[in-house]
């Protein structure tokens, strides 16, 4: 389909493929990987071979990464505003191609249009918030520390920078790493994911069109091997990854021992707690679509519900519910969910909810053996809850608590703390939850809470590696080392003095 072709050069041998294959990007140029292992990207709606990506060589790997290190010492002298003005240019590129990127985002990743399209914005609103980042990345200055003395500190791009990105934000993620490392002055290496990378190029092509120059952004695709050459190699100071924790922690380690700052984004299992006073129209419907929204395949979706004293009967409303919604391609206008990603996922997610039934728990809605017509060979799970003790799965696990002090217990007895919200009408019990809750990221009546760019994703436990978070104030600082300037302008006093020098 023309939808999986890549538009960069026709004419390329990456083109002329059948299925096409996924170039990369070393030095401003879209190439063709000469390595003979691939992989194939999958449409999982359908089984379709989209296109494959190539388990670039270490070649291959070297040469982006040395583009990106020549082209560094003119990116970084090139003005802020300069910079800024590419970002400018690239935003208004991504709102134009907005619907070919949601278009190859539900083709390679399953999700719907609508979501696709959320996915694409999400992404949007940092290359948005990227456009301002003279004043974010602002030093500071204090006049006169000692007489005739002058201390300021500026920050300043690290050098070349990397990005390990994730399956199910094909957009999303990649944007929420480039445009500000780029921004700052870096250069960068991305390695996106080999379940759905065509997104990726797309956005190295706008950010090309608006005039980023060669070797500023560099993409190279393959798995564990490249991950491990992106750890090792000394020309990289900065990675900033986004997925499982098996992966997550793996790189931080490896990275860091090689003295590379780590931002790593990982698992979650999020809570929301309902409150019997608070709306439950608004509620239930909350909890459908941050339970079953991008079928349950965001780091931030709701998997645990847990129903304080009375709401506990809402249960029944909210199964009756969760059938009504509609499991299709998501290509198809009425789909409210998606497949998910791969045979692999939905035969791991099905093995879950059998051991929770297993262990006990009750199936009160079963979403396995969903047949989608016109598309029999996708990867489709129905909305799917259990109701009983907690079990680690994909779908909505429906658990009872006696108070909130029970009901923020079990949210704070889980390892994770990437998200967790609160569904009440009363102010106290929204302030003593937000309080005493173990979550980076929370929300009160808001089922997903991930903050828009001016503040950062703060995932904590063990969903977030590092010290500085993505995005925001943090996100800038991770991209950026401080330099701090102690100027004398006087008239220089003659002899010498070997004691410390202090201000008076
Ligand atoms: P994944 O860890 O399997 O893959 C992520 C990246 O790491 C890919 O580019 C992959 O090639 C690479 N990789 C995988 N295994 C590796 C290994 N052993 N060694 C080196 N590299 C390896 O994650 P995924 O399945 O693509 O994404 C889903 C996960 O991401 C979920 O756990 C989800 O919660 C998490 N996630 C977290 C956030 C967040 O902000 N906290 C956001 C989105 C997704």
């Amino acid at each position: 389909s023309a939808n999986s072709r890549f538009s960069t050069a026709t004419e390329s041998s990456f083109n002329r493929r059948t299925p096409p294959r996924v170039p990369n990007l070393i030095g401003g140029a879209f190439v063709d990987s000469k390595s003979a292992s691939t992989i194939d990207v999958i449409n999982p709606a359908t089984q379709e071979v989209v296109s494959q990506v190539p388990l670039t060589t270490n070649e291959e790997f070297k040469a982006a990464v040395a583009a990106a290190k020549q082209a560094f010492p003119s990116w970084r002298n090139t003005p802020i505003t300069t910079r800024q003005r590419i970002m400018l240019k690239l935003q208004e590129l991504i709102r134009r191609d907005m619907d070919k990127l949601a278009e190859n985002i539900t083709t390679e990743q399953g999700k719907t249009l609508k979501d696709a399209h959320g996915d694409v914005f999400r992404g949007l609103e940092v290359v948005e918030h990227s456009c301002g980042m003279a004043t974010l990345q602002m030093g500071e200055y204090v006049p006169n520390v000692a007489n005739g003395i002058d201390t300021y500190s500026v920050r300043e791009p690290l050098g070349v920078c990397a990005g390990i990105c994730p399956f199910n934000f094909p957009a999303m993620i990649p944007l929420w790493m480039f445009p500000v490392a780029v921004t700052c002055g870096n250069t960068f290496i991305l390695k996106p994911s080999e379940k759905d990378p065509g997104a990726s190029i797309m956005l190295a092509e706008l950010a090309m069109e608006a005039g980023l120059p060669r070797g500023v952004l560099n993409i190279v695709h393959g798995t564990n091997d490249i991950v491990n050459a992106i750890c090792d190699d000394d020309n990289i100071r900065a990675i900033s990854f986004v997925g499982s924790n098996t992966a997550g922690m793996h790189i931080y380690g490896r990275a860091c021992a090689k003295g590379k700052r780590v931002q790593s984004n990982m698992g979650a299992k999020n809570h929301g707690i309902v409150m019997p006073d608070s709306n439950k129209e608004a509620t239930l419907n909350a909890l459908l679509a941050a339970g079953f929204g991008a079928a349950g395949q965001r780091c931030m979706a709701l998997s645990t519900v847990v129903f304080v004293g009375d709401s506990e009967s809402w249960v029944n409303d909210l199964v009756e519910r969760a059938k009504g919604l509609k499991v299709n391609a998501g290509v198809e206008p009425d789909a409210d969910l998606g497949p998910v990603i791969s045979k692999e996922a939905k035969e791991r997610i099905c093995r879950l909810v059998q051991s929770g039934v297993d262990g006990g728990a009750k199936l009160l809605l079963d979403g396995r053996n969903i047949v989608v017509p016109g598309y029999e060979k996708g990867n489709f799970i129905g909305p799917t809850i259990l109701s009983g003790e907690e079990i680690f799965g994909p779908v909505l696990i429906c658990m009872k608590a006696d108070s909130l002090d029970d009901a923020i217990n079990i949210v704070n007895r889980n390892k994770y703390g990437n998200g967790a919200s609160i569904f009440t009408t009363s102010g106290a019990v929204a302030r003593k939850f937000q309080t005493e809750i173990e979550a980076g990221q929370v929300g009160i009546n808001v089922p997903i809470p991930v903050p828009l760019p001016f503040f950062s994703f703060t995932g904590s436990k063990a969903s977030f590696a590092g010290d500085l978070n993505f995005y925001g104030k943090a996100g800038v600082n991770f991209f950026t080392q401080i330099k701090t300037v102690t100027q004398q302008w006087k008239d220089l006093p003659s002899g010498v003095s070997l004691a410390m020098p202090t201000s008076q």
